[in-house]
C-alpha cells in the first residue's frame, strides 16, 4: 500500500473548489509515454497551472500499471526540478470499470479515482460508485462519477449513440454517492471521429464540418440542481485542423475527423465545469510530427529525432489548451 501523499501528488477536492470559483477548468491529459509525461510537466511548469495525468485502462495494459505510477512520481520531481516549487498534480485513473480496478489504483498511489458506471442501469451504477467511494475515502482518495452516456470509441470504453445526462438524476446521485465530481453527457464524445457527417453542418467559407453544439441547457440545469458541484468534460479533444492536415499531407488518411470547438470549451470551463479531458489531440500532435520528420528526413532512424519533435509539438499543443481553454494558468501558490 503506497499512499499518493508519499508521492508528492495532490487529490481533487482543493484544486476542484477554486477552480469552480476561479471561473476555469483543470486540465486532464491523458498519457502513455515519457514523451507525454514530460510534454504534460513542461507545460504545466511553464504556465503554472494544475495539471491531471490520468491513466486509462488501455495505458495500464500498455505501459504497466507500476511503471506509470513511477513515472507520476517522476513527474512530480521532475516538475520540481523545473522550478515549481509548489506543484499540483493529480494521478487519476479514467474509466474505471470496476471496484478491483479502482482499489488498486489506490492501494498503488493514485490520489484520484474514475469509476464509470454510467453504462449499467441507474440503482447498479450507485451502488458500484458508492462502494468505491467509501474505500478511496477511507486514503482521501477523490472520486469521479459518471451519469449520462458519452458516444464515441476511447481505448476500451465505447458507445454507439449518447445520451444525455438527465438533470432530474443528479441530486440523488451525488448524494447517495458520495462522489467528488461527476462526469456528465451534454454532447461531447470521445476519439477523433466525434460525430457523423450528417450530424454535422458545412461551414460554407472553409468546407468544414461544424459539428452540433454542446448542449449548455443540460449543463444549467444540472448546474441549478448542484450548485458550486464539479463537473467534468469528457471527450474534449478540438481535432485540430492543421494536425489532421499534416497527418493527410504526409501520408495520413484521417478521414472528416471532427471536434469539439475551442469556444465551446472556453464557455463551459467559466461554469461549474472544472476538469476536461483531452486526450485525441495530443494524439494527433504526436502523429503529426513524427509523420513530418518520417516524410521530411527519410534516412533518420534514430527516435530522439522524431520522438523529440513529437515532444515538442504536444507541449505547444498543451499550453495552448492550458491558457487559451481552459484559463488555469498562473494557479499555483509560489
Ligand atoms: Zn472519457
Amino acid at each position: 500500500m503506497v499512499n499518493y501523499k508519499d508521492l508528492g501528488l495532490v487529490n481533487t477536492r482543493e484544486m476542484f473548489k477554486k477552480a469552480v470559483a476561479g471561473g476555469y477548468a483543470i486540465p486532464a491529459f491523458n498519457f502513455n509515454t515519457m514523451e507525454q509525461m514530460q510534454a504534460i510537466v513542461q507545460a504545466a511548469v511553464e504556465t503554472k497551472s494544475p495539471v491531471i495525468m490520468q491513466v486509462s485502462k488501455g495505458a495500464r495494459n500498455y505501459a504497466n500499471a507500476t511503471i506509470l505510477r513511477y513515472m507520476a512520481q517522476g513527474a512530480v520531481e521532475y516538475a520540481k526540478e523545473l522550478g515549481c516549487a509548489h506543484p499540483e498534480i493529480v494521478l487519476h485513473l479514467d474509466h474505471g470499470d470496476s471496484f478491483e480496478l479502482c482499489k488498486n489504483c489506490v492501494d498503488m498511489g493514485f490520489s484520484s479515482v474514475m469509476i464509470d458506471g454510467s453504462a449499467l442501469p441507474y440503482e447498479e451504477n450507485i451502488a458500484l460508485t458508492k462502494q468505491v467511494v467509501e474505500y478511496a475515502h477511507q486514503y482521501d482518495v477523490t472520486v469521479e462519477a459518471e451519469l449520462g452516456v458519452l458516444a464515441g470509441v476511447e481505448d476500451e470504453v465505447s458507445s454507439e449513440e449518447s445520451h444525455y445526462t438527465k438533470p432530474e438524476e443528479v441530486i440523488d446521485f451525488a448524494t447517495r454517492t458520495g462522489c467528488d465530481s461527476l462526469a456528465i453527457s451534454i454532447g461531447t464524445s470521445h476519439g477523433a471521429y466525434k460525430f457523423k457527417p450528417e450530424q454535422c453542418t458545412v461551414d460554407p467559407k472553409t468546407g468544414r464540418l461544424v459539428p452540433p453544439p454542446l448542449a449548455f441547457d443540460v449543463l444549467h440545469e444540472v448546474e441549478k440542481k448542484l450548485p458550486g458541484f464539479p463537473i467534468v468534460l469528457h471527450g474534449s479533444s478540438s481535432v485540430p485542423q492543421d494536425e489532421v492536415d499534416t497527418i493527410n499531407k504526409f501520408g495520413g488518411a484521417l478521414k472528416a475527423a471532427v471536434g469539439i470547438p475551442e469556444e465551446q470549451l472556453r464557455e463551459a470551463a467559466k461554469s461549474a465545469v472544472c476538469k476536461i479531458n483531452i486526450d485525441s489531440d495530443s494524439r494527433l500532435a504526436m502523429t503529426a510530427a513524427v509523420r513530418k520528420v518520417f516524410a521530411e528526413k527519410p534516412a533518420e532512424f534514430d527516435p530522439r529525432k522524431y520522438l523529440g519533435p513529437a515532444r515538442d509539438s504536444m507541449k505547444k499543443l498543451y499550453e495552448h489548451k492550458i491558457l487559451n481553454v481552459l484559463g488555469s494558468n498562473d494557479k499555483l501558490a509560489q
